[in-house]
Parts: structure tokens; sequence; C-alpha cells
């Protein structure tokens, strides 16, 4: 199964990625040093609703057909379009 997970490395940049769930480490896209998952992706959902970051939404979107409805109706709620396009398009 594929989810969306907040990775950090020692340099403390956090990056989310769309993987294999049992990925425990990828290589930190900024600094090149080991980034090791975190264990609570708290910031996910708040941004697939604030639709900060659009590629990842899409790819995350795709993956989480439960949890579509619920995110449908958080943004409507915050009438945020560019997000409401992903979860249309997925
Ligand atoms: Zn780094």
């Amino acid at each position: 199964m594929r989810i969306i997970r907040d990775f950090q490395c020692s340099n403390d940049h956090i990056t989310e990625k769309f993987l294999e769930n049992t990925v425990e480490s990828i290589e930190c896209p900024e600094c090149g040093e080991p980034s090791n998952k975190l264990i609570s992706p708290v910031r996910s959902h708040l941004d697939v609703v604030t639709g900060d970051f659009p590629g990842a939404t899409a790819k995350w979107a795709r993956g989480r057909e439960k949890q579509i409805q619920r995110e449908r109706k958080a943004v409507a709620n915050h009438g945020d379009d560019a997000a409401w396009d992903v979860a249309k398009n997925r």
C-alpha cells in the first residue's frame, strides 16, 4: 500500500513523500542526508485542505479513495478551488 509520509533528516528538513508504507528512510532532496520516517504525519491532512502542495496532493488523493468524501467536504467548507480541482481530477 502506498501512502503519504513525512520524513525528517538530521538537518531538520521535512520531506513529504508518497511511498510504500514499508519504506523507513529516504535521501533528503535538500541536503542528501538520510531522512527518517516521522512517527506522526500530522501536517498531511491540512496540506490537502489548503492546497499548499498541489503536486503531492494529487498523488495522495489517488491513493486515498476512502477519505475523498471527507476531504471534499473540508475543501468545500474552506472554498479552496485549487484543492477542489485536485479532488475532482484524481
Ligand atoms: Zn536535509
